[in-house]
């Protein structure tokens, strides 16, 4: 008997955005309560401590460029991951490092910062004028077959035009995972997975126009489903056609929506041309340390969710970082920020005119009129694309001393030519897009740096990565 065994448990390849709209609701609950205020277009940019514990933030008003005093007897950050360190990511073009990276600075350990979770299901990049890379949901894995031609002048041909994938003969396929590991086949782990596409486009196997590219073909899917299909409604001696017609109702069940996204971006159909895949920089394991009540090394100061670094180790799971997000906000946090609450709340509300909130305002006011005066003639994504080029080529999936050491020094001078070039059009005290890159990417600069350093000390292997 013939066992089929799904990855993860999963809604439609939506099951993350089914988790968010969960969690969107419950929040949403608590604000329409009044137990929640909420500042919307508001960004953390400095943490305020009073005698050592975490006591407020300064917010930029993304809208009115206001620099806003907020008091707090603890503080909680849950900025999410730093995976647009790489510049593409499949993270939301908004997702930084900078809350994070702000709290280290006042003295929250960071831990390890170079872990990275590289997605092994992603749309490949057409070219150099990218700014984000889509994710094709992971359980297109139980169903799809990675492969690429296994001469040569057949993957020279795919990428000329010349012949189409469908064209190439079975016999002419390695299906490589399948190959290399039986036991698993398609369904490796991320990083395996991830590793293997590379590794075989870098010996030039790669399908698409850049070569960063491997095929995740459903035909075999389609062609199974098409029969249980006409088997399950008794159609005997079904046609090809029919069992290809059943088969891709079945797939369409599955993942008509993903299928539908596809070919709006690559312009393909992929129930009749096998889908390009290529892997992605997409979670970042490594973020603020924690305790396990979620207190950074600030009292007062908690960290939940992707930015901190707890739970996942070297690797995630599929589908455990939502599940974290929720477990960090539901179960634990509501229960450990009393222990430190009750001690401190007896000091009554915290004035926001201490010396503390005037000095860290004053420091983000700095920074902000050292940017805007810069006036130089690159703009932000200048340098965050070259930072990215290098996170990837050199801390990214496959790392070795010499090329970490590069790394080091090359962001090290990216960043001072940021510091020297940048230019930022327009005002600080008005709604600046650009203004509030330059701040990110900053911060990504340092970070980048010490994202490389942690790879340095690692000989080891940590499965994500070599
Ligand atoms: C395309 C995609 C698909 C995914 N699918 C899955 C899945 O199926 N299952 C799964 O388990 N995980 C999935 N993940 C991972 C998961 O979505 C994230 O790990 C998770 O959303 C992290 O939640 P979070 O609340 O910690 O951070 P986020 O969801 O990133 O939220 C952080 C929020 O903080 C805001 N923010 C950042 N900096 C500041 C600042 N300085 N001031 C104010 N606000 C700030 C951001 O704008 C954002 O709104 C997916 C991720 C992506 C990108």
């Amino acid at each position: 008997m013939e066992f089929l065994v799904s990855r993860t448990f999963y809604a439609r390849g939506q099951t993350g955005q089914q988790l968010l709209l969960g969690a969107y609701s419950a929040m949403n609950r608590q604000i329409a309560k009044g137990k929640i205020q909420m500042f919307s277009r508001h960004e953390m940019v400095e943490l305020v401590k009073v005698d050592g514990k975490a006591r407020g933030i300064i917010a930029r008003n993304l809208i009115t460029g206001e620099l806003e005093r907020h008091s707090a007897h603890a503080v909680v950050i849950a900025s999410g991951g730093y995976g647009n360190v790489f510049f593409l990511s499949t993270n939301a073009m908004g997702s930084n490092t900078t809350a994070a990276w702000k709290i280290h600075r006042n003295g929250a350990f960071f831990a390890n910062p170079c872990y990275t979770q590289i997605h092994p299901t992603c749309i490949p990049r057409s070219g150099e004028h990218q700014s984000k890379l889509t994710l094709m949901s992971e359980s297109l894995r139980n169903d799809g077959r990675i492969w690429v031609p296994k001469n040569l002048e057949d993957a020279e041909k795919i990428r000329s035009k010349t012949i189409k994938p469908t064209e190439l003969k079975e016999e002419d396929r390695d299906y490589y995972l399948e190959r290399r590991y039986p036991a698993f086949g398609n369904l490796v782990p991320r990083d395996v997975a991830s590793r293997a596409a590379k590794e075989r486009c870098d010996a030039g196997y790669g399908v698409n126009s850049t070569g960063e590219a491997v095929y995740l073909d459903f035909s075999a899917a389609i062609e199974r489903y098409g029969k249980e299909k006409a088997l399950v409604s008794g159609i005997k001696q079904p046609s090809v056609e029919k069992i290809i017609e059943l088969g891709e109702e079945v797939v369409e069940q599955k993942y008509g929506n993903l299928f539908q996204m596809y070919e709006k971006i690559v312009a393909e159909n992929p129930y009749k041309t096998p889908m390009m895949i290529y892997p992605a920089v997409h979670y970042t394991m490594g973020g603020v340390w924690v305790d396990y009540n979620l207190m950074t090394t600030i009292p007062g100061c908690y960290c939940i969710g992707e930015a901190n670094f707890s739970d996942h180790g070297a690797n995630r799971l599929g589908a455990s970082a939502l599940m974290q997000g929720l477990a960090d906000g539901y179960f634990v946090l509501p229960y450990t920020i009393g222990d430190f609450l009750a001690n401190d709340i007896r000091t009554g509300p915290i004035s926001t005119d201490l010396k503390e909130f005037e000095i860290a305002e004053k420091n983000v006011s700095d920074t902000i009129d050292k940017l805007m005066s810069i006036k130089g003639d690159k703009p932000v994504d200048y340098f965050h694309k070259r930072l990215g080029k290098v996170m990837w080529e050199f801390a990214g999936m496959a790392r070795n001393k010499e090329g970490l050491e590069h790394a080091i020094s090359e962001i090290k001078t990216i960043r001072k030519e940021f510091w020297e070039n940048v230019r930022i059009p327009g005002d600080k005290d008005e709604m600046n897009t650009e203004l509030e890159k330059a701040g990110r990417v900053a911060d990504f600069l340092e970070l980048g740096e010490l994202f490389a350093k942690d790879g340095l000390e690692r000989s080891e292997s940590r499965g994500r990565t070599f």
